[in-house]
């Protein structure tokens, strides 16, 4: 039997791409073989490689100003990439520390021996929204945000509009959630374990120009540039997870409809469950501030922190699974990517509220 999923990633993907997948697994395109067990320069890989980068510009309206990488290494590399590529040798970057991933994607530009420095944080109320003023160097080569906290439940309502350098967003826990305007950006990431496809693929969108200005003579893997040159076929690339990507993009822009209706079913989701906590009387409590409230990663607490556990042990009786918060904060979290459906927040809020008529 499946369950609802609501796990911070790994997560959930769609059903539909779970069941194709499982159909043409042993037979691949007629290929006599699996996907997994197919050369990555066999001309049908190549293909499918190509089709999943041109629908992913498709699915976000990208024209060819902007270049894909499929890369390796998780988000965590691209922490390093990123001021290895544009904040060499002491130069100045900007970071926007919005919780324990800009908080580690800081520490690693300074480890990569970057000039970065902190232009806004929300440490101070213990990352419970996104800040709104910014104290920017004058002359960075870049500012860095996380467009979505995972962990603390946070997400940009929109972006700074007047920056005095490019941006570059971890956008791993809301990539294809809602439609992204790139106009001030020079490069997005994201891992893809959150809403595109399994753990393996990390989903580079880059400004071609932003890419050339990178420092030249990185070691292959760590310069952007590789990956635009040689369609990020330059090594193996993680063929599983960039074609499961390549099913989950066609399920977005035909089953769906694309970004702006996969935006409105995720707002559909995300007011249904906080009307929930809001309604509780206490019994809930979201753990972000209304306006800061992320659509994809919805934080709570028990007004009784022991009970977290009987939560959790008896949502998961209901089959409704993943529910825990991050490990260095615990409480609750419903992650709402865009596998699950308005059912699965249905079936959440139900056992909620059942759950507080037995417990409250
Ligand atoms: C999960 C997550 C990461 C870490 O990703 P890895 O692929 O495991 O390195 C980084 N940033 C955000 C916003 C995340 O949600």
């Amino acid at each position: 039997m499946r369950v609802y999923n609501f796990n911070g990633g790994p997560a959930a993907l769609p059903l539909p791409v779970l069941q194709e997948v499982q159909e043409e697994f042993l037979d691949w395109q007629n290929t006599g073989m699996s996907i997994v067990e197919n050369s990555h320069r066999a001309k049908e890989v190549v293909k499918m490689a190509d089709d999943a980068q041109v629908l992913l510009k498709d699915l976000l309206g990208l024209n060819d100003d902007w270049a894909v990488a499929f890369c390796q290494g998780g988000a965590s590399l691209q922490f390093a990439m990123a001021p290895l590529n544009f904040a060499p040798d002491g130069a100045s970057c900007d970071y926007i520390d919005t919780g324990l991933w800009s908080t580690k994607a800081y520490q690693e530009a300074l480890i990569c021996g970057a000039g970065a420095k902190i232009a806004a944080s929300s440490k101070n109320d213990d990352f419970t929204y996104i800040p709104g003023t910014f104290d920017f160097s004058s002359k960075p080569n870049y500012i860095y945000l996380t467009s979505n906290n995972t962990v603390r439940g946070t997400q940009w309502p929109n972006f700074p509009s007047s920056v005095p350098a490019p941006l570059i967003a971890d956008v791993s826990s809301e990539f294809l959630s809602r439609p992204l305007d790139l106009t001030n950006f020079g490069l997005i990431f994201a891992g893809a374990q959150k809403n595109v496809a399994p753990a393996g693929l990390t989903i580079a969108i880059i400004r071609r120009d932003f890419a050339l200005s990178g420092k030249k003579g990185l070691p292959h893997m760590l310069d952007y540039r590789t990956y635009i040159d040689n369609d990020s076929m330059y090594n193996t690339p993680p063929v599983f997870a960039i074609y499961v990507a390549g099913l989950v993009f066609r399920w977005l822009k035909k089953t769906i409809g694309g970004l702006k209706a996969m935006d409105a079913l995720n707002r559909e989701k995300a007011k249904t469950l906080y009307a929930a906590i809001d309604s509780s009387g206490g019994f809930y409590k979201g753990t972000a501030k209304e306006t800061s409230r992320s659509i994809m990663n919805v934080t709570f607490r028990l007004i009784d922190a022991s009970l977290d556990k009987p939560f959790q042990e008896e949502a998961k009786k209901e089959g409704l699974v993943g529910l825990g918060g991050h490990r260095s904060v615990g409480g609750l979290r419903a992650s709402l990517y865009n596998a699950l459906d308005l059912n699965a927040v249905k079936a959440l809020t139900g056992f909620m509220a059942e759950f507080q008529r037995r417990r409250g």
